[in-house]
């Protein structure tokens, strides 16, 4: 039996290991195949895609390279707000119409991080952009930098503190983040031919009706699978999802949510340790994706479907 994770990240958000390094520590954890799902960027699935080749190349045992990313959504229900991530698996590299949502969204997090940036010096706290990246310009910002550079500045001594006290969404330093709806975000995967997954659905503090209620919505929207094996998921919940897929006709996916040296506990692959996501399930997804392969630069405007290809 062969073992994946289909939820990985690497320095390209924040992840703490390059991604020819994830690929790498994925070869050693003798994964078959993984998905580099960076927040809101596809910017290190190039590399990704290069070390798996060369791996290949050298004769090496690689891991499947899955272009994804991980598009942080915000779902409203009855007026409140909740952040939820949507997985974009398959997306294919350099998709210009992915490209630019992407790039929108990493300005309007440019926008907020220069911001967080303004207030905290203006209470005497004064980071530089350096801090944040450590050296590498190309990472997508997110206030879990902000957590190391303020422990690295002695400001806080955990990320537990630093997201208390200074990174709470909507809070004194914190601007929330521009939001998309979740629908935008599966329509956007769709229309390039990806697979929307909607990841780690217990993470969200929903109670067990809601999460129903999330994924039927999504599922309406062309959701088409959900992320049943995680990292922190018991058995039990993960058995849970499995029957909402059942019901929804969802196919499960799994993954860790590695991070490297940022989340040191959670592992590639193994996730805490009791983590194994099957190969099979990616088999059922690459099926689902030949059997409904939809050419959707045949949608209007409108984004009807003028010519349905439904094989290709
Ligand atoms: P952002 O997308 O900029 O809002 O930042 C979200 C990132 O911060 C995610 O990658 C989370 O892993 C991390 N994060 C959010 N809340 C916490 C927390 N309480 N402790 C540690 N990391 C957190
Ligand atoms: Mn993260
Ligand atoms: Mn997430
Ligand atoms: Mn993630």
């Amino acid at each position: 039996m062969s073992y994946i994770d289909l939820h990985v990240h690497s320095c390209a958000s924040d992840g703490t290991m390059t991604p020819e390094e994830v690929v790498d520590c994925a070869a050693r954890a003798g994964l078959s195949a993984i998905a580099l799902t960076d927040h809101d960027t596809t910017a290190g699935v190039s590399r990704a895609l290069e070390a798996e080749k060369k791996r290949r190349e050298a004769g090496l045992p690689t891991p499947a390279v899955i272009p994804g990313t991980e598009i942080s959504c915000s779902w409203n229900r009855d007026g409140k707000e909740t952040e939820i991530h949507m997985l974009g698996l398959f997306l294919p590299p350099g998709n210009s119409g992915v490209q630019k949502f992407l790039d929108d969204m990493i300005s309007a997090r440019d926008a907020r991080n220069r911001e967080i940036l303004r207030r905290l010096a203006a209470d005497g706290i004064v980071l530089s952009e350096e801090d944040l990246t450590e050296g590498n310009e190309d990472t997508v910002i997110t206030r879990a930098h902000f957590a190391s550079a303020l422990i690295k500045k002695g400001v806080v001594s955990t990320a537990d503190q630093a997201f208390k006290k200074y990174l709470a969404s909507g809070g004194r330093y914190c601007p929330p983040k521009q939001t998309v709806k979740p629908q935008e975000a599966v329509s956007l995967i769709l229309k390039a031919g990806g697979f929307p997954v909607l990841a780690h659905p217990m993470r969200y503090h929903l109670s067990w009706k809601e999460v129903e209620t999330l994924t039927s919505d999504l599922t309406a929207a062309g959701l088409q699978g959900l992320e049943v094996y995680y990292s922190s998921h018991t058995a039990e919940q993960s058995r849970k999802l499995r029957e909402l897929c059942r019901r929804l006709h969802l196919l499960p996916t799994g993954g860790s949510d590695f991070h490297g040296a940022k989340k040191p506990d959670i592992h590639i692959g193994t996730g805490y340790g009791g983590l194994r996501v099957s190969e099979l399930l990616l088999e059922d997804i690459r099926s689902h994706l030949d059997e409904n392969c939809m050419d959707f630069s045949l949608m209007d405007e409108g984004g009807e479907i003028l010519e349905n290809l439904a094989m290709c």
